[in-house]
C-alpha cells in the first residue's frame, strides 16, 4: 500500500480554517496534558475515546469535542477521519495512538494531519532501526552481544514484543542464559523459534532517567523539558525484600512501568544531557528527514562513572510527560511558566499558524 501523500495532507492544511484548529488525540496515555496544554494555548480540543472510557476527559475538562468509538483501532476509519478533518484537526500521536492505530496504518492511511514527523514512529518501534538512529548519532547505547555464547558480563536478555519488561531477564554466562530460557520455555513464556530473536545487551547497573525533549523545527532549537524515572513492577518492589528473603520466595524480576516520578539529574550531567539530544536530532535529520520534529524522549541509565547510556528511545511524546502536566523543574527554568509537553506543542502549532510555517511541524 503507498505512503500517506504529503501533498494532500498540505492540502488538507490548506483548506482549514486557521482560526478554527482543533488539536486531537486519542483517549489514553498523555491525552489530558496534550489536550489541556492545547486550550492553555486557545485552541479547541477533540478526544477520540473508546466508549465508556470518557469519564477523566469530562470529569477533569480537558475536551471540547468527542468522538466515541467502539474500539480504539476505529480510529483509521474514513467516518473517525473525516470528523477530524471537519474539525480542522492536528492529530498529536502518542504511544497508544501508535498502538492502536498500528503503525502501517499511520503510514499508508490514517490521512489526518499530525504533529511532528510520522516517518519516525516506525524508528522507535522496530530495535534495528532504534539502534541505528543512536549509534549513528554516535550516543552511547549498552553493548550488543551477537549470540549468548558471547556472554562475558552481566547481559539484560529482551525478547521483541516484551516491551515495558515482561520477559526481560538478567543473565551473566552462557549457562545461565540457558537455564533461564530452559525455565521460560517449560512454563510457556516464550515458543522455541522466540529463542533466536533474544537480543542480549549489556546490564547497565545505574540509574534511570528518562530524558524529555522537545525539538522546535521552527526555532531549529533543542529543548530540554522535563525528566522522570519508572516505576516498575515488580522489580522496584521487590528491591524492598531483604536479599536473604529474595533468594528463598524465588520471584523472577519483571520491569513492568506501572507509574512515573519526576526527578532531577545532577546539575554537572546537564551537559551530556543537551549532547546527546542534539546528536540525535542532528542524526535524525539525516536519516529520517525531516527528523526528530517535536517532543522525544531518551531513556537512560547513569552509572557511577557518571556516564549517561541511552537504552531505549521514544520519537514521540513518551508516558513519563505525566509526571509534569504542570511544570518540571526544566521547563519552568526556560519558560517561567507553567510548561507541560502537551502545551509545548500546542505552543509550536500556534508559532507556526502565526508564522504561516505549520506546513514544517506536520506531516
Ligand atoms: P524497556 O522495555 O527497554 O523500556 O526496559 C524496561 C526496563 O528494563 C527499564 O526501565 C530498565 O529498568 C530495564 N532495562 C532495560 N534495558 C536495560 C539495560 N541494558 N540494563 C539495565 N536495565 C535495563
Amino acid at each position: 500500500m503507498s505512503k500517506v501523500n504529503r501533498e494532500e495532507i498540505i492540502s488538507f492544511l490548506d483548506d482549514y480554517n486557521k482560526d478554527d484548529i482543533t488539536i486531537a488525540t486519542l483517549g489514553s496515555h498523555t491525552s489530558m496534558h496534550i489536550l489541556k496544554g492545547a486550550k492553555e494555548e486557545g485552541f479547541k480540543t477533540a478526544v477520540v475515546c473508546e466508549k465508556g472510557r470518557d469519564i477523566p476527559y469530562k470529569r477533569f475538562r480537558v475536551a471540547d469535542e468527542y468522538i466515541i468509538i467502539d474500539k480504539f483501532s476505529e480510529i483509521n476509519s474514513e467516518e473517525v477521519q473525516q470528523k477530524l478533518r471537519d474539525l480542522n484537526s492536528i492529530v498529536v500521536p502518542h504511544g497508544s495512538f501508535v498502538a492502536y492505530a498500528g503503525l502501517d496504518n499511520i503510514e499508508t492511511i490514517f490521512n489526518v494531519p499530525m504533529f511532528g514527523n510520522r516517518d519516525i514512529l516506525r524508528w522507535e518501534a522496530e530495535r534495528d532501526l532504534e539502534r541505528k538512529l543512536m549509534t549513528e548519532s554516535g550516543i552511547r547505547i549498552p553493548q550488543k552481544y551477537k549470540n549468548h555464547r558471547q556472554i562475558d558480563g552481566t547481559v539484560m536478555v529482551k525478547f521483541p514484543g516484551a516491551r515495558g519488561g515482561k520477559g526481560y531477564f538478567v543473565a551473566s554466562s552462557p549457562e545461565e542464559f540457558d537455564e533461564t530460557i530452559a525455565a521460560m520455555l517449560h512454563r510457556g513464556w516464550i515458543e522455541e523459534e522466540d529463542i533466536k530473536s533474544a537480543h542480549i545487551e549489556e546490564y547497565v547497573s545505574g540509574c534511570n532517567y528518562c530524558i524529555h525533549f522537545f525539538y522546535s523545527a521552527l526555532k531549529d532549537e533543542v529543548e530540554l523539558l522535563g525528566m522522570d524515572s519508572r516505576y516498575e513492577s515488580n522489580i522496584d518492589g521487590l528491591v524492598r525484600i531483604p536479599a536473604k528473603d529474595q533468594l528463598d520466595i524465588g520471584l523472577n524480576p519483571s520491569y513492568v512501568i506501572t507509574g512515573n516520578h519526576p526527578v532531577v539529574m545532577r546539575e554537572s550531567l546537564l551537559p551530556q544531557v543537551f549532547d546527546i539530544g542534539d546528536q540525535l536530532v542532528e542524526g535524525a535529520k539525516k536519516l529520517v528527514p525531516p527528523g526528530m520534529n517535536g517532543p522525544f524522549c531518551l531513556q537512560t541509565l547513569v552509572n557511577d562513572d557518571l556516564e549517561v547510556i541511552v537504552f531505549e528511545m521514544s520519537a514521540r511524546i513518551d508516558g513519563g510527560t505525566n509526571t509534569f502536566m504542570h511544570a518540571s523543574a526544566y521547563s519552568y527554568l526556560l519558560f517561567g511558566e507553567f510548561m507541560s509537553m502537551g502545551r509545548r506543542i500546542a505552543r509550536e502549532i500556534k508559532s507556526g499558524k502565526e508564522e504561516d510555517s505549520l506546513d514544517k511541524v506536520i506531516t
